[in-house]
């Protein structure tokens, strides 16, 4: 690593890869000889146009995107999708939502503003420790549309499987897991994530849609919210996020070079296995994700009491690790281990843990 940077477990922001920092510092004053930086060229350039499409193609072969999909790139962070999701796709007026933790139920609580929304399945009488079993799901056959959240970035939970709705379209917010491994786009309808878990920096927001949901908005949608109008102007209607856009580019490009998302899943499950391997010999540290739903994005855990929670994260600090402090709404350890993080960060934060139980676990 770089020279005074640490290994940075934060859940969002978080850390990018050292080469695209590089890349961006190597190209700030002066973008492949525009003689100006990409912050200060017009969105209608046609340096900037390369650097929008080429983004687009990357994350299109990437993901391997189908030709009936269009790729959106946004603004308003991944909240924002919250409320543009019912606005855009809540024509018949139900839909059912999966809740598994603190994003889900924000957009629960959105989309109940237009329209009859429906609770299909809900882990928080369990502190949002699962992710709820097929069978589970109480799904209704004419709703417009499923939501899940695929990655729960505050409770370490991700889904392992993909509900079958019978036909009816799954929506979901792959904000803290999109990019860590390769995915079947065709079984969804939309997927959409905010940039600066996995992709990217702030500013960006990805959606991905299926052609045909697109058009039956709700009459009083902002058409700043419309996914039509985005679709049909290539995200260009007004300014797009420039900068984070770029960034994106340059991040797709890297893990291109990586090997793709079959190399990106290689090296998460690697990590992730060491973290919760680990864990899981420890009688010391306590996690709560239900084993066969853990995040391979989010690890989370406690040690046996809250002030030697603190002092994990703050000793943490000073071994050369930030953001170890859980989310507010749960406190605890967490974690993030996205696409950037390397192998040797974790390697870190074990050898960390391993002192840490020793001289605090009084065995
Ligand atoms: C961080 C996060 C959000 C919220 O993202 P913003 O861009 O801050 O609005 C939504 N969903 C998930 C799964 C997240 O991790």
């Amino acid at each position: 690593m770089a020279d005074k940077r640490i290994y940075n477990f934060s859940a969002g922001p978080s850390m990018l890869p050292e080469e695209v920092l590089r890349t961006a510092s190597q190209q700030m004053l002066n973008y492949k000889d525009s003689g100006m930086s990409v912050m200060e060229m017009s969105h209608r350039s046609s340096t900037y146009d390369a650097i929008i499409k080429d983004a687009q193609r990357r994350l299109r072969e990437l993901l391997q995107i189908p030709d009936n999909y269009k790729v959106l790139f946004l603004q308003g962070g991944a909240s924002t999708q919250f409320a543009a999701i019912p606005m855009n796709l809540l024509h018949s007026g139900c839909a059912d939502y999966i809740i598994t933790g603190h994003f889900a139920k924000k957009a629960y609580e959105e989309a109940t503003k237009y329209g009859a929304i429906h609770v299909a399945a809900s882990s928080e009488e369990d502190k949002f420790s699962y992710i709820p079993k097929q069978d589970q799901l109480d799904l209704h056959p004419d709703a417009d549309y499923v939501y899940l959240c695929h990655n729960n970035t505050i409770y370490g939970t991700e889904w392992n499987y993909v509900p079958e709705t019978n036909g009816v379209p799954i929506v979901a917010d792959m904000s803290s897991d999109i990019l860590s491994k390769p995915i079947d786009v065709s079984k969804y309808g939309l997927i959409y994530a905010g940039a600066q878990k996995n992709m990217g920096i702030a500013g960006v927001t990805v959606v991905i849609v299926r052609e045909d949901l697109l058009g039956n908005t709700l009459a009083r949608t902002p058409t700043m919210l419309n996914y039509k109008v985005m679709a049909d102007k290539d995200s260009m209607y007004n300014t797009p996020p420039t900068y984070a856009i770029y960034i994106l580019g340059l991040v797709l490009e890297w893990i291109k070079k990586q090997g793709g998302l079959a190399a990106m899943q290689e090296r998460n499950e690697k990590k992730a296995k060491l973290l919760y391997d680990y864990l899981d010999q420890s009688d010391f540290y306590i996690t709560t994700a239900k084993k066969e739903d853990r995040s391979l994005m989010n690890v989370t855990f406690t040690t046996p009491s809250k002030e030697l929670d603190a002092l994990f994260v703050s000793e943490s600090i000073r071994a050369g690790m930030s953001n170890l402090k859980g989310h507010r709404a749960v406190g605890g350890i967490r974690a993030s281990i996205y696409n950037a993080m390397p192998i040797e960060g974790v390697e870190h934060l074990i050898e960390f843990m391993r002192a840490f139980e020793a001289t605090n676990g009084g065995k």
